[in-house]
């Protein structure tokens, strides 16, 4: 018996390396998937980097050139970006009925026998910065009005807030670093702010920083206040109070960015029954047919190949899963 439902054969959340992976990987297989993103383009994260020098086979690149070669390998594979914002996925019917994937979108619902979250992580907020996070009406740095303060992303500072001006970087790991650098490179003066008292990142970024005559470091300094700041010929529009190991120093910024970390987001996507079903960071979560791949698997900040391997291999089992195989996935439900 038909059933009333034409399901999607694999939905694909995020389009980062993972979900762009994954969605070459079906096609190549021979199955076409709806690849969703909140954003409606392709990239996520890598989009913000100084310099991807560790893709095996490509010469080294800034963010935006990779993420332009990603858009041209989906173009080639016929793979499109539909901007969608997805809130839940869980499962439908109950048993006897055969059971579909409903992933609950913004713009509406799709059902789908196979779904790979790759929805990538969430930054953590820094809950003292949160007057700031509303827009205000007012330029900040170089735009007329509705400009944000605070960012997550540097590619969202660029965009909304243009530059150059001077901005605090909250943060010591890789990203708070390779943000400064992009700041630098594009005229901005940074100051970065770490709380503890050395740096979270790999040697090089740290070389890089040093050397870069527009990024200031201040170590043990935590912010502690802060407040919007008009005043003629200041040095910005906002005061930062930052406690630099026990005296209060203030700051003007013009946007501050933060990078203390980042986590899945996974539970706000999926139904609580799913959520209980999935097991550690496995690509395999308890439940045939619905894979995590990327950093949503890990929970934090990674690398473009390994989310790109994982989206491949999710790809693969979606595949097998879609066609009735027998697989390592289903193999693992069985056991
Ligand atoms: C500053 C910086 C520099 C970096 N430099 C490097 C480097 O040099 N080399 C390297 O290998 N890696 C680098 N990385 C890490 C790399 O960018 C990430 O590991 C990689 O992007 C992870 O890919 P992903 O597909 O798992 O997730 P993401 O890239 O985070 O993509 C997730 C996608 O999911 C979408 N999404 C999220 N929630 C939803 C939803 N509810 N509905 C629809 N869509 C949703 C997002 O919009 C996003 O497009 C860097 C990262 C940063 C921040």
């Amino acid at each position: 018996m038909s059933h009333p439902i034409d399901p999607a054969q694999v939905v694909v959340v995020g389009a980062g390396p993972a979900g762009c992976s994954a969605a070459v990987q079906c096609v190549r297989l021979g199955v076409r998937p709806r690849l969703l993103d909140k954003t409606g383009r392709p990239g996520g994260l890598v989009r913000n980097a100084f310099r991807v020098e560790n893709y095996l086979g490509l010469e080294p690149m800034d963010g935006k050139a990779f993420v332009a070669r990603m858009s041209n390998h989906l173009r080639r594979f016929g793979v499109e970006v539909e901007r969608s914002h997805v809130r839940r996925v869980g499962l439908s019917g109950g048993p006897g009925d055969e059971r579909f994937f409903v992933v609950t979108t913004r713009e509406g619902v799709i059902h789908a026998r196979s779904v790979i979250l790759a929805s990538g992580t969430q930054p953590r907020r820094l809950p003292v910065l949160q007057d700031l996070e509303a827009p205000v009406s007012g330029a900040v740095v170089g735009e007329e009005c509705g400009v944000p303060l605070v960012y997550h992303e540097v590619a969202d500072l660029r965009a909304c807030a243009g530059g150059p001006g001077h901005v605090a970087v909250v943060g010591g790991g890789e990203a708070a670093l390779d943000f400064s650098l992009t700041l630098a490179r594009s005229g901005a003066r940074v100051t970065v702010l770490v709380r503890s008292a050395e740096l979270k990142a790999c040697g090089r970024l740290v070389e890089q920083v040093g050397a870069a005559e527009a990024v200031a470091v201040r170590m043990r300094a935590r912010v502690v206040g802060c407040r919007r700041y008009s005043a003629p010929g200041a040095d910005g529009k906002i005061a930062l109070d930052v406690d630099v190991a026990g005296e209060i120093q203030p700051l003007m910024c013009h946007a501050v960015l933060v990078a203390i970390g980042r986590r899945s987001a996974l539970e706000q996507i999926l139904d609580s029954d799913l959520l209980r079903r999935l097991v550690g960071r496995g690509l395999y979560p308890e439940v045939p047919g619905l894979f995590v791949a990327g950093d949503a698997r890990t929970g934090a900040l990674g690398q473009v190949s390994m989310a790109a391997g994982d989206g491949i291999e999710a790809a693969m089992a979606a595949v097998r899963h879609v066609r009735g195989e027998h697989d390592h996935e289903t193999a693992l439900h069985d056991r």
